[in-house]
């Protein structure tokens, strides 16, 4: 039987991804220090005897050398991620990702095995040219701007990886992620649609930043977890990059209206200026699209599930089954 690591096991992607590789009869390691995951997202997963939860730092070596022992794949989603978290601590966030990355390649180099490294569209930054691909030249802003670290950071982590792959044959694939979203994710680090939606049902403003203009390209979990599943089970995926995610571009201010309208919310709309929201000196980016050609070339890749109408009543349904269980 096969057994994959999944670092960030526990947390909002790694969890779901955790799921579909028990549906599909693996032996599945999460490993998670909980810091921003939980057991509650793992509630299937923790009753299933394939499964194995390690409490702990990918930094560690320890943790890390245990975890990877028999596998025959690895997924690294473990990060520092949510602007808000790393806007407010910066060095955390450059730490976690660079090392935990260094040490998730170190030990997978030695075993030979497909070692996914879960990269970002925020390494895209100040791209004018959209849809945007994946050998596209990169600009980002300046260090002086708080949100820049975590794109350098998962710039780093990919050309570690290509660097494994190309200097001692790890079979390494990176995976940039753009705005992933579903049942599970948290409200608390600052990601919109799950704020939204919270926002809605409680019956209060939405805080729309800027003027909602800025849009995004929003990509359901499952989707996401099945371009995963789909690169790691290519040979020819290994040592490149590749974008995954949906291509369909909504505004913010739209995506605020959806909310509201699918939740038959009688919440407004509160439009509060990007400082306020993440301090002085914010640089938002405003447009962000994936050109998804290559790996649907690849593997066939294409969202099913990512129709916004669908996403948005998936993400309220799971909010108001907790709001159930809160008040029960
Ligand atoms: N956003 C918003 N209100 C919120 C949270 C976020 O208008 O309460 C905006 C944010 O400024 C950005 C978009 O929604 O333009 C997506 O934000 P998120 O943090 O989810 O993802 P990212 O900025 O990393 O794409």
């Amino acid at each position: 039987m096969k057994k994959i690591l999944i670092t960030g096991g526990a947390g909002f992607i790694g969890s779901h991804l955790s799921d579909a590789y028990l549906a599909a009869g693996w032996n599945v390691t999460a490993v998670d220090d909980l810091s921003t995951g939980s057991r509650e997202n793992l509630a299937g997963a923790l009753g299933n005897e394939r499964f194995e939860l390690i409490e702990g730092d990918v930094c560690d070596d320890d943790v890390t050398a245990r975890a990877m022992r028999g596998c025959d794949a690895v997924v690294h989603l473990a990060a520092r991620i949510g602007l808000k978290l790393v806007i407010e601590s910066p060095l955390k966030t450059l730490e976690a990702n660079v090392k935990g990355t260094e040490m998730v390649l170190r030990h997978a180099t030695p075993l030979r095995v497909p070692t996914l490294i879960a990269s970002t569209s925020e390494v895209y930054g100040l791209a004018t040219k959209f849809p945007s691909n994946e050998d596209d030249p990169i600009t980002f802003g300046s260090p002086t701007k708080g949100r820049w670290s975590y794109a350098c950071s998962k710039a780093y982590d990919e050309s570690l990886a290509l660097a494994h792959h190309r200097e001692s044959g790890l079979p390494a694939i990176v995976v940039r992620l753009f705005n992933t979203v579903g049942p599970r994710q948290s409200t608390r680090y600052g990601m919109v649609l799950p704020r939204f939606v919270r926002q809605a049902l409680a019956g209060e403003p939405l805080t729309v930043y800027g003027d909602g203009a800025q849009t995004r390209c929003f990509g359901h979990v499952r989707d996401v977890v099945r371009g995963i599943a789909a690169l790691l089970d290519e040979p020819r995926a290994v040592g490149d990059v590749f974008n995954l995610g949906n291509p369909a571009e909504i505004s913010i201010r739209d995506l605020a209206e959806a909310v509201i309208a699918a939740t038959g919310s009688t919440s407004t709309i509160e439009y509060t200026p990007f400082d306020r929201a993440y301090g002085d000196g914010f640089e938002e980016i405003m447009k962000r699209i994936p050109d998804i050609t290559k790996i649907s070339a690849l593997v066939g890749f294409r969202p099913q599930d990512s129709a916004i109408g669908t996403i948005i009543g998936d993400i309220v349904a799971a909010q108001r089954a907790l709001l159930v269980t809160d008040t029960a």
